[in-house]
């Protein structure tokens, strides 16, 4: 017995909803379905993400449409391919006992005739992205002149990508006396918009507040300086051992650069945005969803609607351009039920933003320091001891723990344990031990009592890709690079500035950090290079390269300079990849 029953759905759903072990319908599940049930009406629908919107539209669909006949009754419009291969599913899954139901994914990326086979076959419903939609239509592998049901899913986002005019030419091949559905979690003018347009007299269903988040997420922020965002989502990330996050970028460059350097060390990460190819989106999203991945760095637009349990925390790398975003990336966690923690890292100048989403979500953001580097230790130690207190015992080792026993057979319990737990708490240790410290009203102080006396034969040089064409003179470098990197006035030295780049040498002890902050460095928008001249890096002995010290940098006609200037142009353009990705030094 559960309280589905009372919502007038049919035995071969209410059995499905039993395995899947839903017991209540969720607020918009209990306002819908009757409603949909019931009447042959127009709707929009808001509510909060994870409260359940794909079954408040799915369970009426299915059982109204007509299962003996093999036309498309059903379309469900979704902005992303992820989105649609989610609802498709979920609809598999609520169908399970419907005999003949069919339900194909339309989306770009995956063969187009693989998919009008399919649709062929006879499929009562169609969950399309709208571009491949578009261009099965203009192909006329799909006839929409008989659906009675269009649902317009995640509408919010549709309005962000474009969509309105596919919409348009999409539902012109439907017929005008179907019902359309609205479904979305916030309500801002451009789906106002939509509903006034492809909607005839919508009842509206609202739950909670308009534009709300969800109660289950607590939100957090911490600030830090610029340079020290890598940093600190690396210390988040050591903090909660146990992790299972979605990590958002602004922008696909940064989503890639951010993953590769998680993966670089050392994290479970992956990337998704939209330069990726649908097998790598595949094979990513199917990581994720098998925790594989641990990390998740994605894009809003990529991410948008994404439905994995059990995520515990959504971490906005930077914020997102537009602020009702927020309330999209923190519903990724806190779903069904569970709770979720969502951090926004945040520099000084950004922190006015966290009074307009607090007003927004209508929850408190509450401040957080990014944890010490001992804090993290202590972290990593008792997750340690609690890992092992739970480990399952392997036979397989019985064989040698004699052996082993005999080994270890002079020490006691206490010494036991206390070197077991250094070997791997070592490794944190070693890290962190002179970490400084990362929220940004600190970290000033620090760093000047790691001071180093500048010595011209301990020092490293290096190429940055600013110079006199770019308003700068020896001196007026020397000052950004100071108040940058935070050293003192005889730690930037040697500072040779020529009209498209610039030299300059610190203190070898200085390398990493250098190396760091300008990893992604921009300065009004445009991508900061700074690399170790190649110089030193040959007397050093470290790698063989041919040519001239610099010689990298002054034809005109070699990669890296030119790169650069290709980059700018396209940077104008279109959004294409940055130039000088994946040039970056591997360290
Ligand atoms: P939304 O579209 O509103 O963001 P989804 O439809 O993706 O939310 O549902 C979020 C999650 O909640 C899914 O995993 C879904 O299976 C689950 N769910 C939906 N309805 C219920 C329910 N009544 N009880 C328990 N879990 C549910
Ligand atoms: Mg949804």
């Amino acid at each position: 017995m559960n309280t589905f029953d009372a919502l007038g759905l049919s035995d071969v759903l209410l059995q499905s909803i039993n395995d899947m072990g839903f017991e209540t319908p969720s607020e918009v599940q209990a306002k819908a379905i009757p409603l949909l049930l019931d009447q042959e009406t127009d709707l929009v629908a808001l509510a909060q993400t994870g409260t359940g919107k794909t079954a408040a539209f799915g369970f009426p669909m299915l059982q109204k449409i007509d299962v003996d006949s093999r036309i498309t009754q059903g379309l469900i419009l979704s902005p992303t391919r992820e989105l649609c291969l989610q609802i498709t599913q979920e609809l598999k899954n609520y169908a399970k006992y419907i005999k003949g139901l069919n339900v194909v994914a339309i989306y770009g990326g995956a063969s187009i005739n693989d998919q009008a086979k399919n649709v062929k076959r006879g499929a009562q419903i169609l969950v399309a992205t709208p571009g491949r939609m578009q261009d099965m239509l203009r192909r006329g592998m799909i006839n929409l002149s008989q659906v009675e049901y269009c649902v317009l899913d995640e509408a919010d986002e549709m309005r962000n990508m474009g969509f309105y005019e596919d919409i348009t030419s999409i539902l012109a091949n439907t017929p005008n006396d179907k019902s359309t559905w609205l479904f979305s979690a916030t309500m801002p003018k451009e789906v106002a918009v939509i509903a006034r347009e492809f909607m005839y007299q919508p009842q509206e269903i609202t739950v909670g507040h308009k534009n709300a988040g969800t109660k289950n997420v607590s939100h957090e922020y911490y600030q830090v300086s610029g340079r020290d965002r890598y940093p600190a989502l690396k210390r988040l990330a050591d903090a909660h051992p146990d992790i299972f996050s979605v990590v958002f970028c602004r922008t696909k460059r940064d989503t890639q650069r951010v993953a590769e350097k998680l993966i670089e060390d050392g994290y479970n990460a992956g990337a998704l945005h939209g330069d990726l190819s649908q097998n790598q989106r595949d094979m990513v999203m199917k990581a994720f969803r098998n925790k594989q991945i641990q990390m998740l760095v994605a894009t809003d637009v990529a991410a948008r609607g994404i439905d994995v349990d059990n995520v515990t925390h959504v971490i906005n790398y930077q914020l997102p351009d537009e602020i009702e975003t927020y309330t999209h990336r923190s519903g990724r966690t806190g779903r069904a039920g569970n709770k979720g923690v969502s951090m926004i890292i945040v520099t000084q100048s950004e922190s006015r933003k966290i009074k307009t989403i607090e007003k927004i979500i209508q929850a408190k953001i509450t401040p957080k320091k990014i944890p010490t580097g001992m804090d993290i230790c202590a972290t990593q130690l008792f997750h340690l001891a609690n890992k092992i207190h739970q480990t399952e015992v392997n036979n397989d080792i019985d064989a040698y723990l004699p052996k082993v026993n005999e080994v270890l057979a002079d020490l006691s319990k206490e010494e036991l344990i206390q070197r077991m737990v250094s070997v791997e708490f070592a490794r944190f240790h070693n890290y962190y031990k002179n970490a400084k410290d990362l929220n940004s009203n600190a970290s000033s102080a620090e760093s000047s009592s790691g001071k180093t006396k500048p010595n011209k034969k301990d020092s490293t040089r290096f190429f940055i890709n600013i110079g006199a064409r770019d308003d700068y003179n020896w001196m007026t470098l020397k000052d950004f690079l100071k108040a940058t990197l935070e050293l003192d006035q005889e730690e930037v030295f040697h500072v040779d500035v020529m009209d498209g780049f610039s030299f300059f040498n610190t203190p070898n002890a200085h390398r990493e950090k250098v190396i760091s902050t300008f990893d992604f460095f921009e300065l009004d928008g445009r991508p900061i290079n700074v690399e170790i001249s190649e110089k030193r890096e040959k007397s050093k002995g470290g790698k063989k390269k041919k040519g001239r010290p610099h010689r990298k940098f002054d034809q005109s006609d070699n990669g890296f300079f030119n790169d650069k200037k290709k980059g700018k142009k396209r940077k104008a353009g279109k959004g294409d990849k940055p130039s000088g990705f994946g040039r970056r030094k591997r360290r």
